[in-house]
C-alpha cells in the first residue's frame, strides 16, 4: 500500500468549524492518505466526504497559484517574490504616506491559521496605525459575537459538544446541521438513535435533511423567526416552566432603552402568544406551543443549535439574544446538556479571528480598539508605542469594500478568502475591487484573484503548521506533513516580507517559527482576561483543549461559568457570568421586525442562499475533487412544486432569478433532498460561473450592532429563462 513507509501526521480538518481531527499520510513530499483520527474527541474517526477527500486538494496543481503573479497590461503575469513583495510594499507605502494610514486594509478569514491573524493585526494596527483590519467571521459569526457579548458579556460558547451526547431535546433553529455541520449532526443522529425518548425540533423555512429526524418540524415564514422565538418564552412564563431561583439569582431584564423588570418584560411577551405570532409566522398555535413545551420541558436537558440562518439577518443580534432568554428563563444553561450552542461556520473563525481579534473593533483576547487600557496592554505585547494605534474603529467588512470603491482605500490586502464571490450585492463589489490596489493570498485561483494586482501563492492545509480554534473552544494544532507546491509560501512567511519591506522590520525579526508567534499571543490571555490557551508544544501532542486551560484546569475547561469546572468563577458562586460586573446574564425584550427586504408585487418570492453537504463555500477547493463533482457537480435553486406549476417551471429548466441588485440564471431543482416552503427560493452559493453567482442577489443591509449582513432573506422575481 502507498503508506507503507509514510508518516503520520495528527492534524485538523481544512473545511468547517467542526474541527475534525485529521491523520495525514506523507511519503516523498506527497500526501498518500488521509484518515479520520480516531482519538479525536470530536470526530472519533469520523469524517464528511469532504474531509475524507482532503489529500485530493493536496494532489493537484489544477487551479494551485504556484508562483507570485503581477498585473501588466491587464494580464497576470509570472514575476519573482521580490519583485512582487516590493511592488506591494511600495503600494502600500506610498498610500499610507499620502492619503494615511486608514487608506489601506486588511481583509482575512476563518480559515486563516491564528498566527496569521496575528502577523496581520499587529502589522495593521501595531504598525501601520489603522483598525481596518476585517475577515470573512464579519459575514458568518459576528451576530453570534454580539449576541454572547449583549447577554454574557464574554464571546463563544459556554458549553461544548459533549453536550450533545447529554441532550433530551435538541431545537435545531436557522441550521441545516446535516449538511453544514455533518460531524455534529452525525452525533445528535446517534444521540437520537441510542438515548431513551429523545426529541428534535426543527425550526426553518425550507424543509432540509435535519427534518428527516425532526419530531416537531416548524416551517415559518422567512424573517420571521424572531417572533417565534418570543412566542415560546411567553408560553413557558405562562405555563410555569421558566426557574423563577435560576432567573432571581442569575439574570437581570433589559429592553432597547436600558433595565427593565420581570413584570415588564412578561408585559412585553403579550404580544407574542402563540395566537397572536401564528399569523405572522405561518405556524399553528398548537404547534408553537407544543414546540416550547418540549423546549422549556421540566426534567429534560435542552441543546439549541443555529447556525447562519439566525446570524446573516439585519435582527441576527437579537436572535442570538432571543435564543438565550429561553435557556436563561428555564435555567436549562451551563450543566451537561443543557446548552445554547452556536455553531461556526469556518475552521478556525473563533480560534483566529474572534478570539485573535481580527476584526475592525477588536483586539486580541477580547479587548476593544476603543479602550486607552486594552490599547496599552496590547502594545506592550507587541513592543509598538501605543500611540500609534487607532482608536478609530475601522470599516466594518461592507463599508470597506465601498471604502476601496469610492477611494477611501487606496489598497487592499486579502488572505484566504474570495469577497468577488462570497460577498452579497457581488455587483457592487467587484466593481469596488476593480477600483483599488488589491493584493491577493491564496492557495487556487478564484473570482477575486481574477481582479487582482498582485497575487501571491500561499501554502495550503498541511503545507505549513499552525493552530486553528474550532466551534467549542477547542485550540488544535495542524501539523506540516508536505512543502509547498511551486513558490507557494505560508501566509505568516508572506507578512512577515511585507512588514520587512514596509519599514517595520525590527517589529516582526524575532519572529523565527510558530511556536514564537504563539507564544507572544499567548501573553494577550491570562490575567484575568479569561482567554488562557496552554503552550504551543502542548497543543502538538494533545487532540485539542479547550481554553481556559491554566494551573487550575490544566485539561481545560468543560463548562464556562461553572464553579469547580471554570477557574474564573469565584468559591461560592456556583454559576456566574463574570462577563458581566454584577455576574448576571442579561435576558433581553427584542421586538420582531421585518427583514431589510420582503417580498413585493415586483419581486414576489423570498430568496435563501445556502450550502451543500459535498461542497465548500466558492468551491475553490472542493471543484478540485472529481469524486465530489461527480456526485454533487450540478448546482441549482429550489423551488417549492406549486410555485414551479404556476410559473411553468419544471426540474432541470433554466431559470432567471432578479433581485433590485442583480440578475442570475440557475438550474432549477423541483422536489430533492430539501423543498423550500411556497413563496421561497433557495439558491445554492457555490456555482463559481459568472451569470450564476448568487451574490449578485443578496441583500447587504447589516445588523445594526454586528455589522453582518442579511444574505438570508431578500426578495426575487423568478421566470423560466
Ligand atoms: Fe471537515 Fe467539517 Fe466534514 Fe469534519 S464535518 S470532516 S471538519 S468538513
Amino acid at each position: 500500500p502507498e503508506t507503507e513507509g509514510a508518516t503520520w501526521y495528527k492534524t485538523v480538518c481544512r473545511y468547517c468549524g467542526v474541527g475534525c481531527g485529521v491523520m495525514v499520510a506523507a511519503k516523498d513530499n506527497r500526501v498518500v492518505a488521509v484518515k479520520g483520527d480516531t482519538e479525536n474527541p470530536v470526530n472519533k474517526g469520523l469524517l464528511c466526504v469532504k474531509g475524507y477527500y482532503l489529500d485530493r486538494i493536496m494532489n493537484t496543481e489544477e487551479g494551485r497559484i504556484l508562483k507570485p503573479l503581477i498585473r501588466k497590461n491587464g494580464q497576470l503575469t509570472e514575476a519573482s517574490w521580490d519583485e512582487a513583495l516590493d511592488l506591494v510594499a511600495a503600494r502600500f507605502r506610498e498610500a499610507i504616506d499620502q492619503h494615511g494610514p486608514d487608506s489601506v486594509g486588511f481583509y482575512g478569514s476563518g480559515q486563516n491559521l491564528a498566527e496569521e491573524t496575528y502577523i496581520a493585526n499587529k502589522l495593521f494596527k501595531g504598525c501601520i496605525g489603522t483598525n481596518n483590519v476585517e475577515g470573512n467571521p464579519r459575514t458568518c459569526m459576528a451576530s453570534a459575537v454580539a449576541g454572547f457579548l449583549s447577554t454574557f458579556g464574554k464571546d463563544e460558547p459556554m458549553g461544548n459538544l459533549d453536550d450533545i451526547e447529554h441532550a433530551d431535546t435538541f431545537f435545531i433553529i436557522g441550521s441545516n446541521t446535516a449538511e453544514a455541520h455533518p460531524i455534529i449532526y452525525s452525533r445528535i443522529t446517534t444521540r437520537k438513535q441510542t438515548g431513551k425518548d429523545v426529541k428534535v425540533i426543527l425550526a426553518d423555512p425550507r424543509r432540509h435533511r435535519v427534518a428527516d429526524i425532526a419530531d416537531i418540524f416548524l416551517p415559518f415564514r422567512p424573517g420571521t423567526d424572531l417572533a417565534l422565538l418570543n412566542a415560546f418564552a411567553q408560553v413557558i412564563i405562562e405555563e410555569g416552566l421558566h426557574d423563577p431561583d435560576f432567573i432571581e439569582r442569575h439574570t437581570t431584564f433589559q429592553d432597547g432603552n436600558g433595565a427593565i423588570t420581570f413584570e415588564q418584560y412578561v408585559a412585553f411577551l403579550q404580544d407574542y402568544t402563540p395566537e397572536k405570532v401564528a399569523p405572522i409566522t405561518g405556524l399553528s398555535p398548537d404547534d408553537i406551543r407544543a414546540a416550547a413545551r418540549e423546549i422549556g420541558a421540566r426534567g429534560r436537558k435542552t441543546m439549541t443549535l443555529w447556525c447562519m440562518g439566525i446570524n446573516q439577518r439585519t435582527v441576527g443580534t437579537w436572535l442570538n439574544n432571543a435564543i438565550y432568554n429561553l435557556h436563561l428563563l428555564t435555567g436549562k444553561i451551563c450543566q451537561p446538556g443543557n446548552s445554547p450552542f452556536s455553531l461556526t461556520g469556518q475552521p478556525s473563525a473563533c480560534g483566529s479571528v474572534r478570539e485573535g481579534g481580527g476584526l475592525s473593533h477588536l483586539l486580541p483576547c477580547g479587548r476593544q480598539v476603543t479602550n486607552e487600557q486594552h490599547r496599552k496592554e496590547v502594545a506592550a505585547v507587541w513592543g509598538v508605542d501605543y500611540t500609534r494605534m487607532s482608536d478609530k474603529v475601522g470599516y466594518h467588512t461592507m463599508e470597506m469594500f465601498r471604502a476601496a470603491g469610492d477611494g477611501r482605500i487606496k489598497a487592499l490586502l486579502i488572505s484566504c478568502t474570495n469577497p468577488g464571490h462570497s460577498l452579497p450585492n457581488l455587483n457592487s463589489v467587484r466593481a469596488s475591487l476593480e477600483k483599488t490596489f488589491l493584493v491577493v493570498m491564496d492557495a487556487f485561483h478564484n473570482r477575486t484573484t481574477e481582479l487582482a494586482d498582485v497575487v501571491l501563492p500561499s501554502a495550503l492545509w498541511c503545507e505549513k503548521e499552525g493552530i486553528y480554534g474550532n466551534t467549542e473552544r477547542r485550540t488544535q494544532h495542524l501539523a506540516k506533513a508536505v512543502e509547498p507546491k511551486g513558490e507557494a509560501r505560508p501566509d505568516v512567511w508572506i507578512l512577515l516580507e511585507i512588514a520587512k519591506r514596509l519599514g517595520y522590520g525590527e517589529y516582526f525579526s524575532h519572529y523565527t517559527s510558530n511556536e514564537v508567534i504563539w507564544e507572544e499571543f499567548r501573553k494577550m490571555g491570562g490575567g484575568g482576561t479569561g482567554y488562557d490557551y496552554a503552550p504551543y508544544e502542548r497543543y502538538k501532542q494533545e487532540r485539542g483543549l479547550r481554553w481556559p486551560v491554566n494551573d487550575k484546569q490544566p485539561a481545560g475547561t468543560t463548562l464556562r461559568y461553572v464553579e469547580g469546572d471554570d477557574p474564573f468563577v469565584p468559591e461560592g458562586a456556583g454559576i456566574y457570568f463574570y462577563g458581566k460586573p454584577d455576574g448576571k446574564a442579561v435576558i433581553y425584550a427584542r421586538p420582531h421586525r421585518d427583514p431589510a427586504e420582503v417580498p413585493d408585487a415586483e419581486y414576489p418570492f423570498y430568496l435563501s442562499t445556502g450550502r451543500i453537504l459535498e461542497h465548500w463555500h466558492t468551491i475553490t477547493m472542493t471543484k478540485r475533487v472529481p469524486e465530489i463533482m461527480k456526485g454533487a457537480g450540478e448546482f441549482y435553486c429550489e423551488i417549492h412544486e406549486e410555485d414551479a406549476a404556476r410559473l411553468g417551471i419544471q426540474n432541470g429548466d433554466l431559470v432567471k432569478l432578479t433581485s433590485r441588485r442583480g440578475q442570475v440564471v440557475a438550474t432549477a431543482r423541483v422536489g430533492g433532498r430539501a423543498v423550500p416552503q411556497k413563496g421561497l427560493v433557495f439558491l445554492l452559493m457555490h456555482d463559481d460561473r459568472t451569470e450564476r453567482l448568487a451574490n449578485f442577489l443578496t441583500n447587504d443591509a447589516v445588523d445594526e450592532t454586528s455589522k453582518q449582513m442579511e444574505y438570508k432573506v431578500c426578495a426575487v422575481r423568478v421566470e423560466k429563462a
